[in-house]
């Protein structure tokens, strides 16, 4: 049996696990009534009381880079997508708890009848990715197509890691939602509408997808960034460009660096290197196997015992992974600790805490959506459904 080799911990990351305290790290964190301690002995048993009490009315969703501790008590796995659908097929159920984080809570609410309500246990996990496509600032960019006389070619797409507002700003102007396992069907699609495509907010798959999976160049791709006059191009850039990347990035995928790959190569002969798309262009140039998070979970499941994996996502998920595949040797592609910790904000006191309240018949932290952005954001979503097969 292979032990899984635990990377080095940081500072933040044993703050993340609940080993270190920083009182600053909590501002803005706000669950009325008593949050229980990590610390108390009974929180599996409280959970299992809630969810039993609660029966066909809950429907817990658990993302695959939450904790253990929450994943346990999931009837549901999956990746963000997967969730909002298995959401919306459960409709008799009349409040879906979202173990993740919130722009998958809001995709839920937009999937699910009005009568469902969507939880989300800790209002502070968002999404640094998600927080880098602001819709002021996508407007910003659509007045400067405008202007420069492009935005009737550009079709815009975003990933699925992406606000509401931002989903409902791609309905809107015609473009469609994609996920990491479809990005190459939905940019082909974007291609036939129009001449250029503006990719929200993951740079990262929108360039992988585009010069890895459909013969694009890097000069075909420029970043717009939302912080620079005129997103920092020239009309030049603009005219000429095929791909306009937002300048957004996931903040634990783009930690994996080329070192990273290198040095893995090195420590365990013969390894396979399998990342997700979310990181940056070199790495994903230089790994074995690239796909999303669905993709990663069956190529290790398909693999044969006695391979050696090194895997560049999030580490909840490389860990589950290893335990559960004793017979291959399952490593995390970075040396030191590299958790997400938007979703690590979900943890068993606030999975506790949100289910004692709805037993006590509140209903906290409702993650909603204001009708037009979800009307809008359904026909993006829509269309994302409505992709032909490749
Ligand atoms: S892993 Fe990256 S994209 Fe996913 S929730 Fe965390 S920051 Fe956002």
């Amino acid at each position: 049996m292979t032990v899984f080799a635990e990377p080095s911990p940081t500072a933040t990351a044993l703050l993340l696990l609940g080993r270190g305290s920083d009182a600053d790290s909590e501002r803005g964190v706000d669950c009325p009534g008593d949050l229980p301690a990590p610390s108390d002995p009974d929180l599996v048993a409280r959970a299992t009381a809630a969810k039993e009490a609660l029966g066909e009315r809950l429907f817990i969703l658990g993302h695959h880079y939450q904790r253990d501790e929450v994943i346990q008590f999931a009837d549901v796995t999956g990746d963000s997508f997967k969730l909002a659908r298995d959401a919306a097929a459960r409709p008799g159920a009349e409040f879906i708890v979202f173990c993740g984080v919130h722009f998958m809570a809001e995709s839920a609410d937009i999937l699910t009848t009005p009568e469902q309500r969507v939880i989300l246990p800790d209002l502070a996990a968002g999404c640094s990715m998600a927080d880098m496509a602001v819709l002021s600032q996508v407007e910003q960019a659509w007045e400067l197509f405008e202007a420069e006389g492009i935005a009737d070619q550009v079709v815009p797409v975003t990933y699925m890691n992406s606000s509401a507002a931002i989903k409902g700003f791609v309905g809107r102007h015609g473009g469609v939602v994609c996920t990491s396992s479809n990005a190459k069907r939905a940019l082909t699609w974007a291609f036939e509408q129009g001449q250029k495509v503006l990719f929200l907010p993951d740079q990262h798959l929108g360039r992988n997808t585009a010069v890895l999976e459909m013969g694009f160049t890097l000069d075909d791709c420029v970043l717009y960034d939302p912080h620079k006059r005129d997103g920092g191009l020239t009309s030049d850039q603009l005219a000429g460009a095929r791909m306009i990347l937002w300048r957004g990035h996931c903040s634990v995928h783009g930690r994996f660096s080329l070192d990273c790959v290198n040095e893995v190569r090195e420590r365990i002969p013969g390894v396979n290197v399998l990342v997700h798309p979310e990181c940056r262009h070199e790495v994903v140039t230089a790994a074995d196997y690239v796909g999303s998070t669905e993709y990663i979970i069956r190529t290790v499941e398909a693999a044969p015992a006695g391979s050696a994996w090194a895997i560049g996502t999030e580490l909840n998920l490389v860990r589950r992974l290893a335990n559960r595949h004793p017979d291959k040797t399952v490593s995390f592609l970075d040396r030191t600790v590299c958790y997400c910790s938007t979703m690590n904000r979900i943890d068993l006191p606030h999975l506790v805490w949100a289910l004692e309240e709805l037993v006590a018949g509140r209903v906290p932290n409702v993650i909603t959506v204001d009708p037009q952005t979800a009307h809008y954001a359904r026909v993006a979503l829509d269309q994302m459904l409505a992709l032909p097969a490749q």
